[in-house]
């Protein structure tokens, strides 16, 4: 095969390889990635913002079961009843009263408001009067005109602050059903707001409340997700513009979103006692990067591994062709050129010499009753021969001088910068060494003689024609007698 077509033989190779390998590795490790992704997301969305939910949701309930049953109290208390339908005529026991709640029961505030006087008493005395007009005051309007006993509200206390506070504000009757004002206790949502804290920082998730409008109402002690505010709305956040727009309001359920490109999951909860929605957001950058982080690694890996096998085959396709190549051009026997090595150099020479116009000579040499030998002696005999007539061969040639087995026992000389004659006494020099030269073979000593053909090149000549003169004249030597040189001088 030549070598051009065996060098293309082997880069279809690396690169059938590089697809096998690569294509190989990349599947296996997306297939697993992806997988991993998945049982990443699904467990996300399955079991770690549900369980969130469920764990913030009953500690709400429990901070408010409480505090509830209290205001419910107060409600009910005759004390509380008969002071206010005797007049109200001194604020000291009531706020007695409330100051009593409040420390005895560790609520941040507790509260009664008149609706004959529209009197706000509270823990350290009357506050204010509650009025109509005030937007401050309106959730006492809207307690008493709702159907149900109680509600939840969450507010900022105006008589502490203004911080953020659950209010459980439960309607008070007197013993005729009458509506007489509005009582109850509030919480700061401080212990959520840890709780939220907690929960964000241990499991690297974002918690936050909206009311039925999509506003922000709690977060974390840092804000909402993006950093956006109590007040702001839902849909400011970028990715959920579009959740409200599917929904008239938020509904519970699982949702996903993208922001600036990366994957959001999230669950939301209705809390029917507060009428707020809980959201359990969980972005799947942190819950992924370790996965993705092997991906790469394995990727790395496989591209170590890829680039290390291509490099071994490449170098052992290389040894391989070039020891093809030699083997192709090489005689075993005697570890001379052969024809096709042969035909190489002799090619190069030719037009050397050609271009140069200086002399080169070629001498056709043939081992005279070699079939003798090899029937007298053995062909193993014979091989011994045709290796040491080799070597004494070589020991008579420049570095310059090119040598070939051209086939059995005929061999072949182009001899570079040499004239006919100077190519007659080397000839002659072979001929007389190989006359005396003994050959040994299992202690047997054998002797051989040469016939040698010469030609010199000439303008306009080519390797065949010098060949074939060579040829020639070593039919010449031979039908002479044998064991001598002739030459065959230029014939046009
Ligand atoms: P001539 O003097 O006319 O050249 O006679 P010859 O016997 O040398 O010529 P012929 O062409 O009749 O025989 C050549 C012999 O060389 C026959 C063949 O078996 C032998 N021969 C060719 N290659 C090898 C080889 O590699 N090893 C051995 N042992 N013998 C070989
Ligand atoms: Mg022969
Ligand atoms: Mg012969």
């Amino acid at each position: 095969m030549p070598l051009s077509t065996s060098r293309k033989a082997q880069a279809t190779l690396l690169v059938v390889l590089s697809i096998l390998l690569l294509g190989g590795f990349l599947a296996t490790s997306l297939v697993s990635y992806y997988s991993s992704r998945d049982s990443i997301r699904y467990s996300i969305v399955n079991t770690e913002l549900p369980l969130t939910s469920d764990n913030i949701y009953s500690e709400i309930q429990k901070d408010l079961i409480r505090p509830t049953q209290i205001a419910s109290m107060m409600a009910r208390d005759t004390f509380l009843r008969d002071w206010a339908l005797d007049g109200e005529r001194d604020a000291e026991p009531m706020t007695r009263y409330l100051r009593e709640i409040q420390e005895h029961y560790g609520t941040f505030t507790s509260f009664f408001i008149s609706e004959k006087t529209r009197t706000y008493y509270q823990a350290k005395g009357v506050l204010k009067q509650v009025k109509e007009e005030e937007p401050r005051d309106a959730w006492y309007f809207r307690v008493r005109s709702m159907v149900e006993p109680y509600e939840i509200s969450v507010d900022p206390d105006m008589a502490n602050g203004d911080q953020l506070t659950f209010f459980i504000n439960f309607k008070v009757f007197d013993y005729q059903n009458n509506f007489i004002g509005v009582a109850g206790v509030g919480l700061t949502v401080d212990a959520v707001v840890k709780l939220v804290d907690d929960y964000q920082q241990r499991y690297d998730r974002s918690i936050y409340f909206s009311d039925s409008q999509g506003r922000l109402v709690l977060t974390g002690a840092k804000g909402g997700p993006m950093g956006i505010q109590r007040g702001q709305r839902i849909s400011d956040i970028p990715g959920l513009e579009t959740l409200q727009s599917k929904l008239p309001a938020p509904k519970s359920g699982r949702y996903s979103y993208q922001e600036h490109g990366r994957g959001h999951f999230l669950n939301v909860r209705y809390i029917p006692e507060l009428d707020w929605y809980l959201f359990v957001d969980k972005h799947e950058e942190g819950a992924l990067a370790s996965i993705r982080h092997s991906l790469y690694l394995n990727l790395l890996i496989c591209a170590l591994i890829s680039a290390l096998v291509l490099g071994l085959v490449f170098i052992a396709t290389r040894r391989y062709q070039q020891r093809i190549a030699a083997l192709a051009t090489t005689d075993s026997l005697t570890g001379l050129p052969n024809r096709r090595g042969f035909d190489l150099l002799a090619a190069q020479a030719l037009q050397e010499a050609l271009r140069e116009q200086s002399p080169l000579s070629a001498l056709l040499i043939d081992l005279d009753n070699f079939k003798q030998l090899n029937d007298t002696h053995g062909h193993l005999a014979g091989d011994q021969v045709l290796r040491g007539f080799s070597l004494a061969l070589q020991s008579n040639l420049r570095q310059s001088d090119i040598i070939c087995r051209w086939g059995g026992e005929e061999f072949i000389l182009l001899l570079k910068d040499t004239g006919s004659s100077t190519a007659r006494q080397l000839a002659e020099k072979i001929r007389q060494q190989t006359e005396q030269e003994v050959f040994a073979f299992n202690g047997v000593n054998l002797r051989v003689t040469t016939s040698i053909g010469i030609s010199e090149l000439h303008r306009d000549d080519n390797l065949e024609r010098i060949l074939a003169r060579a040829d020639r004249a070593l039919y010449r030597a031979k039908q002479s007698g044998r064991n001598r040189v002739c030459e065959e001088t230029f014939a046009p």
